[in-house]
This record gives C-alpha cells, structure tokens and sequence, in this order.
C-alpha cells in the first residue's frame, strides 16, 4: 500500500544525492525506467512515457537543457523553456519521479564534455555539423545512466543517430541498460514533434513539412531509382523552397549510418535531413 502511493504521486529532486537515495529505497524488485528530455514537452515524448509505462514500475524523466552538447551559444540560449507546464503535464501522465537539476548538479564548474569513441557513427550528418554534440551528448547520458541506473532507457527515433550511439556506448562502456527506440511522432502534417516547432511561426511550420513530404518520397521511390539519382531528385526539392535551408541530406545504411552507394535490405536504410528555417534547425529521419 505505501509502495503503491509512493509511485502513484510524482516526486521531483532537483539533487542527483537525493534522487539516488530516493531510488535505492524502492527499486527493490521494480523495474525502473528513464527517459532523458530537455524539456518543452511534447507528444513526441509523451510517446516515450507511454511506451515505458507499459513494461515499469518506476519512470524517471529528466529536464536537463544539457550545455555541452550546444556547439552554437545562440541555440542553446534561445532553445525553448517551459517547466512548469512541464511539470504539470508529467504530473497528468502519471509519471513516477522528475529529475530536474542544475547545471552544478551535474558539471563541476568549466568541465568540459568528455572525448568518447563512436566507431564512425559520429563521422556524418550530425557530427559532421555540430563538433563536439555527440561528446556533450554522450557525457550527460552516461552521468544520467550512473545515477538513475535503469533497466532501460527510451530514446526518439526521431534522434537517429543519437539513439544508435547511446546503443554503442552502451555496450562500449559495459552499461547494463536496455536501451529501447521509439517511433518519430508526428504531426497530422508529417512535421515530426520537436521541441523546436515553437520558434516556428505559421508559415515556418508549413514550410517546415518539406522535410517530411521528401523524406516519405524518398522511401516510396527507393525501387525506382539508385541511391545516387534519388538523393539528387530529393535535394532539388529544397531549392525551390525559399526559406528552407538544406543543410544535409543523406540515405544511409541504418547500423552503421554510413553513406550507401546501393539500397541494403529493407528497414535496414535510412534517409536522414537536417534544414533550417528561419535559423530554427529542424531534423528528421525515415527507416525504410
Ligand atoms: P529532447 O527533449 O529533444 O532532447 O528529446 C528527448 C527525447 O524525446 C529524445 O530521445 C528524442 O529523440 C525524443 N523525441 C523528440 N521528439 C520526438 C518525436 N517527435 N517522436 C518521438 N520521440 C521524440
């Protein structure tokens, strides 16, 4: 009965000391799970706390805009903040524990990310375009992993590359957590759910289903044309769309998330886009 109301209230810690002592007082057999956000909640991750629900006892959800993984001063600073209401959506949705720290709870003062190896996961698209994201990325999950020690760990497709390297330093760090990756949800549109649909206006966001609408061409035409012809068909899609900046449009194998030069078998290819619009930097990605 104390167990049940224990997990049936949300408890929010702000002090990882405090979470960790909290935690080791009622994991005993239950199954914890995480689910690491930087806020500004969505039904993108509503999905993540979902899909958790149906298989622990225990969630854990963070709120951490996490500063080393922001190789721009500007995107970290306007990124978008929105606690309370992200509180109270937690609340609603029946989530167990919110860790919602500080900075200084989790960095000594001017620690920098730590350096770790991604076996070439890192070599494109994301990594190519924010040095150093993935260290800062990388470092804050696996200080997140040690203190919350879950059985598992729900992450966005929508984050591809992201999800595939916490599943390699998962292993690579001999971390025992199932590390489990949930569908892109999206709006009616196609725009994937993200955070940064905010700083969008009207006009932005349907702009912005560019993204989605040559990504799904992409899966649909992979028996028409080689890799080669549709990766030009699909970038010159974006130069009629004013406003729209392509950044990166890359069809690769999804283990490894290398360039392919053939279509492997089927879901084992991903078609992966960054774009900007209106400075706001969009990312999407479909598995076909
Ligand atoms: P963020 O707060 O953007 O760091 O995202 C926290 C987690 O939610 C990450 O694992 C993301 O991949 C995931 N996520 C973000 N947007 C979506 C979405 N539209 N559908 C599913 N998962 C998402």
């Amino acid at each position: 009965m104390f167990a049940i109301l224990l997990i049936s209230q949300m408890k929010t810690f702000t002090l990882k000391s405090e979470l960790k002592s909290y935690l080791n007082g009622i994991r005993k057999d239950k199954i914890v799970s995480f689910i690491p956000t930087m806020g500004s909640l969505h039904e993108g991750h509503l999905s993540l706390l979902q899909k958790a629900k149906e298989s622990s006892d225990v969630i854990v959800c963070s709120i951490f805009v996490n500063p080393t993984q922001f190789n721009n001063p500007s995107d970290l600073e306007k990124y978008p903040r929105t606690t309370e209401i992200d509180i109270n959506i937690l609340t609603e949705k029946k989530c167990t524990i919110l860790y919602l720290p500080e900075a200084s709870d989790l960095y000594q003062e001017n620690e920098q990310a730590k350096q770790f190896d991604f076996g070439g996961l890192d070599n494109f698209m994301e990594g190519e375009g924010r040095k150093g994201h993935f260290n800062g990325v990388a470092t804050i999950v696996e200080k997140l992993f040690r203190i919350i020690s879950p059985e598992k760990a729900f992450f966005g497709e929508k984050d591809l590359q992201q999800l595939q390297i916490i599943k390699y330093i998962s292993k690579q760090l001999q971390i025992p957590i199932e590390i489990i990756g949930i569908p892109t949800k999206r709006e009616e549109s196609g725009l994937a759910m993200s955070s940064r649909n905010k700083l969008l206006s009207e006009t932005g966001i349907q702009k912005a289903t560019l993204i989605y609408q040559t990504l799904k061409y992409i899966k649909e035409n992979s028996d028409n044309f080689t890799v080669d012809q549709l990766k030009k068909i699909a970038i010159e899609k974006f130069s009629h769309q004013t406003d729209v900046n392509l950044e990166y449009l890359e069809i690769v194998s999804l283990e490894k998330l290398q360039p392919i030069s053939e279509f492997k078998d089927a879901n084992e290819n991903a078609a992966c886009i960054a774009a900007s619009i209106s400075s706001v930097r969009l990312i999407d990605n479909i598995i076909f």
